[in-house]
């Protein structure tokens, strides 16, 4: 269950009103964490949060990182959002979509994650493995930028 089908699942009967399960609370979990970090990294680009269209008011919602964060809190403790309560004068210029943050996040976090080195270490197995040659790969990780070119020959040589 995505965040998004979270916060605007319309309620459609008496089975929505079983307890989360492990999963899906693991998934909201998840989800604070990663609000967490688009707060401390887009909260610094003047990104002060996330619009989500609501079908049933048939319109916008700006969420807060932090509005965002306590509704899946909620969601979390109780079973239910209160995802209609918009923030307070809401500057659209200052928010994003959903799923523009779940990209930025994305990529982000595979830059956290790994660094070029280890990049290039899998990139240069991966290649071995389909058979080139140790200068094909050679040259292959210089051209994408994963490995420093060879300096010039001095000149005579
Ligand atoms: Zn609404």
């Amino acid at each position: 269950m995505g965040l998004y089908d979270a916060l605007m699942e319309e309620p459609v009967g008496p089975i929505d009103d079983a307890p989360l399960g492990e999963e899906e609370k693991e998934a909201l979990r998840q989800d604070l964490v990663d609000v967490q970090i688009l707060k401390d990294v887009l909260g610094g680009q003047d990104v002060k949060g996330t619009v989500f269209f609501c079908p049933d008011c048939d319109e916008d919602h700006y969420l807060t990182w932090d509005l965002l964060a306590g509704n899946l809190q909620e969601l979390l403790d109780a079973g239910e959002s209160p995802v209609h309560e918009p923030a307070f004068d809401p500057n659209p210029d200052e928010y994003v979509t959903w799923d523009y943050a779940r990209g930025f996040l994305d990529g982000y976090e595979v830059f956290e994650r790994e660094d070029t080195d280890e990049v290039a270490g899998k990139v240069r197995r991966e290649l071995q493995t389909k058979g080139l040659h140790a200068d094909q790969v050679k040259a292959f990780m210089i051209k994408v930028g994963l490995e420093a070119p060879p300096p010039p020959a001095p000149p005579g040589s």
